[in-house]
């Protein structure tokens, strides 16, 4: 008996060790920590700003098994701190989403927030002045010199790839993948966007995607790309993401991204225009059904040009 006992034991251990039992265990474990620090740093009673953002980057350090049980935790925290993200509830994101992020077709989006940034603008039909502007890379719709200048004041910053960088007049600022840059408040990140199944984008070019920090939400913008193994690293509140196939990611490879992401609201782009349907958009939408909230949005009717 007492044998038997040792050898259950064992069992056990191996199970807790290793496969995907083993796996399975670490999360739970993961899960188990976290909700003991959230318990301790944001539900007791003296809670305190430093733990607030000992939590916050406990949320942003969450491993990718783990990420909707964390995010469930997230939901409940109000925010508290003008500096920290990822601590707004769902609904919050839900309504930034929705009255703050315009799509203007194919890749292109206007954030407004504490202040006015555009990223990748293309066929652009009003004139209007960005505080930032941001491009993701060389290609001639995303970087398009006349598009523009109808948004530069005397202020605007145009963040972007050095290849794009050149084509550029005004104030510009060269980033690569990996780099950050706090542009009057405003947090911006470059990461790595690359094909890995075709070779449009190589990742020799150091084109970029961009985490945008705006209003307290982290906005995901993927650029051209296929879904890449740093998405399992990038932690945001709303990610955009490119869904037509052809040049960047399918909707079938885009929705793994977006369950490697785990943001709270994704938005599909590169549609539309150029390449890419509604239909693609919709697929996408269809796959995250009872995941993920997709929100499709309209694009105003562009011009030919
Ligand atoms: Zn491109």
């Amino acid at each position: 008996m007492k044998q038997l006992n040792g050898a259950a034991i064992i069992m056990v251990l191996a199970a807790l060790s290793c496969g995907p039992g083993g796996r399975a265990v670490a999360v739970a474990q993961e899960f188990a920590t976290l909700q003991a620090d959230f318990q301790r740093l944001w539900l007791a009673e003296n809670r305190d700003n430093d733990g607030y953002q000992e939590l916050v980057k406990r949320f942003l350090n969450t491993s990718t098994p783990c990420r909707a049980q964390a995010r469930a935790l997230q939901v409940g925290m109000t925010h508290r701190d003008p500096t920290s993200t990822l601590e707004k509830g769902a609904s919050t994101v839900k309504e930034f989403a929705a009255n703050n992020i315009h799509w203007l077709g194919h890749d292109s989006f206007k954030l407004v927030g504490q202040k006015t940034v555009y990223i990748d603008p293309y066929k652009v039909q009003t004139p209007d002045q960005a505080d930032i502007i941001c491009v993701t890379h060389g290609h001639y719709d995303h970087c398009a010199p006349e598009d523009i200048a109808k948004l530069q004041g005397e202020h605007t910053v145009v963040v972007a790839p050095a290849d794009c960088a050149q084509e550029i007049s005004g104030t510009v600022r060269v980033i690569q993948p990996g780099q950050k840059l706090n542009i009057e408040g405003v947090e911006i990140e470059a990461v790595p966007a690359y094909n890995i199944n075709k070779d449009f984008h190589p990742k020799a070019n150091g084109w970029v995607g961009y985490i945008i920090t705006l209003d307290k939400t982290r906005i995901y913008h993927a650029g051209d790309t296929d879904r890449i193994p740093e998405m399992k690293d990038i932690r945001a509140d709303v990610a955009l993401l490119p869904v037509s196939g052809t040049y960047v990611m399918t909707a079938e490879e885009a929705a793994q991204a977006a369950l490697d992401i785990q943001p709270q609201i994704t938005i599909p782009m590169h549609y539309g225009s150029i390449v890419g349907e509604a239909k693609d958009a919709q697929r996408f939408q269809e796959l995250l059904t009872g995941k993920l909230e997709v929100v499709i949005k309209q694009a105003p009717a562009q011009p030919d040009r």
